[in-house]
């Protein structure tokens, strides 16, 4: 089990052991409320950095718009709160947790004036998908569950309950024997991961899904910079799981994934089976640029 210190609820720092909450809490019984993953690094000059903690923060308040839920603190104060989270557990690196939730009140599932509550956690995780996972790639299934159709979840807020479709995907594949699932959005096109958005390489052109049905990844959005930076076109568009099957490469970006390489899909390996050049080529600048060793991606370094 995970653990730190000290974790930041509603404006004050409490213990670990007595961070809980009322078994009334509605978040906890209907899944409405938003949450957010952040990672810190620790850089090459040892001091530690936080990858894109304001967008990680207006994130979560684009959320909580989406929701309906007014959250009762600026995201200056959340993103302060977060950065002295990490600070105040002692971390050089790790995860930062945010979550917002509706409290005790009504039941039923209007929340009519149920408390908005907002929690910070943070403690060490090492490579989501294994290290690995991260050095050879990992094995996917495409999950038999359709990622959440745009018009009953709402697939670009990061809400609690939109992630019982993640669980229920993942839990399938791995009792397959797979590492990771792959979800199709409703009409059959690749859409992203339980937890990553997707990238493929064919013939030196890149191709990530559109945003239609996923949810927008900050990772993503570095991938696509440092993609850029290095001379590639990237379109985002749907694709199939064909064209998947027949890429030379592909890969997951999330906060929590970072840049896992994509060996196998479905029993079809993905190229060579092992990570390619361009996969291997982005996955490098991505940890130069997080551990503050690419000074070009400073802007994306919020150090502590
Ligand atoms: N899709 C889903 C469903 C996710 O949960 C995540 C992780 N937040 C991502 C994509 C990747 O987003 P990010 O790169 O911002 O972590």
């Amino acid at each position: 089990m995970v653990k730190a210190s000290k974790i930041w609820m509603d404006g004050r720092f409490v213990d670990w052991a007595d961070a809980n909450v009322h078994i009334m809490t509605h978040t906890l019984h209907y899944g409405l409320g938003v949450f957010e993953g952040i990672r810190c690094y620790e850089c090459v000059d040892g001091r530690s950095a936080i990858f894109r903690l304001p967008e990680h923060t207006k994130r979560l308040f684009a959320s909580a718009h989406i929701s309906q839920i007014k959250i009762p603190f600026t995201e200056a104060e959340i993103s302060e709160a977060s950065a002295e989270t990490v600070r105040v557990n002692g971390l050089k690196q790790g995860y930062i947790r945010p979550l917002v939730y509706l409290g005790a009140g009504s039941m039923g599932v209007y929340p009519k004036d149920n408390p908005v509550r907002v929690a910070i956690a943070a403690w060490q995780w090492g490579a989501y998908l294994g290290e690995d996972g991260l050095t050879n790639g990992i094995r996917v299934k495409v999950s038999s569950f359709s990622r959440n159709h745009v018009n009953s979840g709402m697939t670009k807020a990061k809400i609690v309950g939109n992630y019982v479709n993640s669980i229920l995907a993942k839990r399938e594949v791995i009792a397959a024997g797979f590492d990771e699932a792959l979800l199709l959005d409703t009409e059959g096109f690749v859409s992203e991961g339980s937890g990553e958005n997707i990238f493929i390489i064919k013939d030196g052109a890149i191709k990530t899904t559109s945003l239609t049905s996923i949810l927008k990844g900050i990772t993503r959005d570095a991938i696509i910079r440092i993609a850029h930076d290095k001379g590639f076109v990237v379109t985002e568009e749907r694709f199939t799981r064909d064209e998947l099957y027949t890429a030379d490469e592909a890969f997951f970006t999330g906060t929590a994934a970072e840049i896992t390489p994509i060996r196998e899909v479905d029993g079809r390996l993905i190229g060579t089976g092992k990570p390619g050049p361009v996969t291997k080529a982005v996955q490098e600048t991505f940890f130069d640029a997080v551990k503050g060793k690419d000074k070009s991606y400073d802007d994306w370094l919020w150090y502590i």
